[in-house]
C-alpha cells in the first residue's frame, strides 16, 4: 500500500517552522468540518492525483535543497501507509512534519518517533469539537492526541480556528486556559473564513487582534495569529 496523494506544494517557508519544505497533501479525511479549505481531499475512496513514486522522484531531486517534508491533508494519519512514507523521508535525509486534526491518537503515538514537528488542530473546547467535525466522540480523540504530543517531547504547535459563529470568545479563552494548564507554550489562533458565514474572517480577525496574552483572562501563552 502506498500513500494516496492529492496534491504537492514544492516549496513552503511557513508550514514547517524554520525549514524549507515541501508539503504532501494526503487524500482522505473522516471528518466534515464546514469550513474545510480542502474539500477535494476528503473522499478517502479517491485514489489521489499524484503517484507516490512521482513525489519520491521530485524529492530525490530536491535533496540538499529542501530541509523537510510536511504531510498535510486531508488527514495524513487516515492512511496506513504514512509511517513507511515518514521513514522514507528520514532515510532520504529530510526532517518530517505532520499536520493533523488529532482523530487517531494511537496512530499518532506510533508516528511520533518518526516526526520532528507536529501541528495539531484543537478546533474548539473538547465538548464543542463534534459540532464542528460532524463526528461524535471527536473531542476525546483530540484531547488524547494532545496529551500524547505533549508527553512525546516532539516540537509542536497547537492551532485553533475561530469565528464568532462557531462558539463564544469566552469559550476560546477557557480553552486557552486549559491548554496552558496542560503545559502548552505556543498557541496559534487563526481567524476562520467559513463559507457558510460570510464575513466571519473579518469579525474573527478583529476580535483576535484584541487579545493580550496574560491579561483580561487570556492565558500567558505565546499567542500567534
Ligand atoms: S479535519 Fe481538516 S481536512 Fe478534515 S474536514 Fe476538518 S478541516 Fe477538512
Amino acid at each position: 500500500m502506498t500513500l494516496r496523494v492529492g496534491g504537492l506544494t514544492r516549496l513552503t517557508t511557513i508550514d514547517f517552522p524554520g525549514r524549507l519544505a515541501a508539503v504532501v497533501f494526503c487524500q482522505g479525511c473522516p471528518w466534515r468540518c464546514g469550513y474545510c479549505h480542502n474539500p477535494e481531499l476528503l473522499d478517502a475512496s479517491q485514489p489521489g492525483t499524484l503517484a507516490w513514486a512521482d513525489v519520491l522522484g521530485f524529492l530525490h531531486q530536491r535533496r540538499g535543497l529542501l530541509d523537510g517534508v510536511v504531510f498535510s491533508g486531508g488527514e495524513p494519519l487516515a492512511q496506513s501507509a504514512l509511517p513507511a512514507a515518514l521513514q522514507q523521508m528520514r532515510d532520504m535525509g529530510f526532517a518530517t512534519a505532520l499536520h493533523t486534526g488529532g482523530m487517531y491518537p494511537e496512530r499518532l503515538a506510533a508516528a511520533l518517533p518518526l516526526l520532528d514537528w507536529v501541528g495539531l488542530d484543537v478546533k474548539a473546547p473538547w465538548a464543542q469539537i463534534p459540532a464542528i467535525t460532524g463526528v461524535a466522540g471527536s473531542g476525546a480523540k483530540v484531547r488524547a492526541s494532545l496529551a500524547l504530543l505533549l508527553e512525546s517531547g516532539v516540537a509542536h504547535e497547537v492551532r485553533s480556528t475561530w469565528h464568532p459563529g462557531l462558539y463564544p470568545l469566552a469559550d476560546l479563552q477557557a480553552l486557552g486556559q486549559e491548554l496552558a494548564a496542560l503545559g502548552l507554550c505556543d498557541w496559534v489562533l487563526q481567524p476562520c473564513d467559513d463559507p457558510r458565514a460570510p464575513g466571519s474572517a473579518a469579525a474573527a480577525r478583529q476580535a483576535l487582534a484584541g487579545i493580550t496574552p496574560g491579561q483580561g483572562g487570556w492565558p500567558a501563552l505565546r499567542v500567534r495569529g
